[in-house]
């Protein structure tokens, strides 16, 4: 029996749990994920008969193995209609981004990649458990999370959360070593984007020939713009939902501010963006914001070498350095096959 422990439950840790769980048989695999749900920073929400990735958008077909892993779990799997325009600081709006590209969420949202995945494994996956700290334990490791108690001993563990979170734990870790020194300052080195998310629904539908808007100069305060209306099952007919996130500037400054004032100012970017003064009063809201959002670079190659001689895996869109769920999914299969190939 060979035990693994994997702390976080993104969709980087779900396809390396399938990926491991399907080649090592005897493997007995935990996963300790902190919050309530599955799938990370691929989010999803329900709200009356209204679903929506508030999170990531959606999963894009750009690399032949996720694809080839997705088609295996099509259940559910639909496709966004509809292109990406851009718009300029001004919010001047123009017909954009190349429209070629798939791009792919489930009827009941994103989430539904890492239920798949983790579903068709003996993975036991603990929710509301977050890890605290991580240690050395001869040759294993254990975790420690915020209650008190300790799970394993592993003979494999693999951190799943965002480079400062990661970092977290490894500043935990009571292993003196070279292997420990350089991984924590290659993760430390990985800087973040933040985004604040405002969700705002409205009991009309808005007739566009695009799915999303896209600030391409960076210099409005709002990055993105989506109709998630344009997902099969996500809206019901006659209701219009608009999904808004805030450029990196905008969501640190913002950040700690009142959610409802946020929310309104965002509120009223949409309106003047799809030219419609009805968009500024929605008739329900939420937000989010994602204070580690998106990777800017990528973990330094070679500083997980040595860590992974000993073990300890990290993982994730920031391992790979593109801060992209299809990154995050590749990033786990490879992360899951190096697993394998160790044992
Ligand atoms: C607002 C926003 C918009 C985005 N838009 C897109 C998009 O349109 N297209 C796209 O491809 N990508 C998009 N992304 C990026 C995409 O969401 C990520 O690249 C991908 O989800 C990362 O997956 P991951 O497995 O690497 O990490 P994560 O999803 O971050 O998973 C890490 C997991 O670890 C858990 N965790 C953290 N700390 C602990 C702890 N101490 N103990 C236990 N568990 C812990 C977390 O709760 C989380 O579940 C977006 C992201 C955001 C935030």
């Amino acid at each position: 029996m060979t035990d693994i422990g994997i702390v976080g439950a993104g969709a980087a840790a779900a396809a390396a749990t399938y990926l491991v769980d399907g080649a090592v048989p005897d493997a007995s695999i935990t996963v300790l994920e902190k919050s309530g749900g599955l799938c990370g920073r691929a989010a999803t929400r329900r709200r009356d008969d209204v679903t929506y990735d508030y999170g990531a958008n959606y999963l894009k077909d750009d690399d032949d193995r996720v694809v080839d892993l997705v088609s295996a779990f099509d259940d559910g799997l639909v496709e966004v209609a509809g292109d990406i325009y851009a718009f300029d600081r001004t919010g001047s709006v123009s017909e954009g981004r190349d429209a070629d590209e798939r791009k792919w969420t489930y009827r009941t949202g994103l989430t539904r990649l890492a239920k798949h995945l983790f579903g068709a494994t003996d993975a036991t996956v603990h929710r509301r458990t977050r890890v605290e700290g991580i240690a050395r334990a001869g040759d294993a490791w254990t975790v420690t999370d915020a209650a008190g108690e300790r799970w394993g001993p592993f003979d494999v563990l693999l951190l799943n959360p965002p480079a400062p979170q990661t970092a977290a734990l490894l500043e935990t870790a009571d292993w003196e070593s070279e292997a420990r020194a350089d991984l924590l300052s290659a993760t430390r080195d990985v800087d973040y984007r933040s985004v604040w998310t405002a969700v705002l629904g409205y009991p009309f539908e808005l007739d566009r020939p695009y799915y999303a808007l896209v600030n391409t100069d960076k210099g409005h305060p709002v990055g993105w713009v989506a109709r998630e209306e344009c997902k099969p099952g996500h809206v019901p007919d006659g209701e219009s939902v608009l999904v808004v996130q805030a450029n990196h500037e905008w969501s640190v400054e913002r950040y700690d501010a009142d959610p409802a004032e946020n929310v309104a100012e965002l509120a009223g970017h949409a309106a003047s963006l799809l030219d419609d003064g009805r968009l500024s009063d929605p008739t329900w809201t939420d937000h989010q914001g994602w204070r580690y959002a998106l990777p800017e670079s990528g973990l330094r190659r070679g500083a997980r070498t040595a860590a992974e001689d000993a073990g300890l895996y990290v993982l994730g869109d920031w391992v790979e350095g593109e801060a992209r769920l299809h990154a995050a999914v590749r990033n786990g299969l490879d992360t899951g096959e190096r697993v394998v190939y160790a044992l």
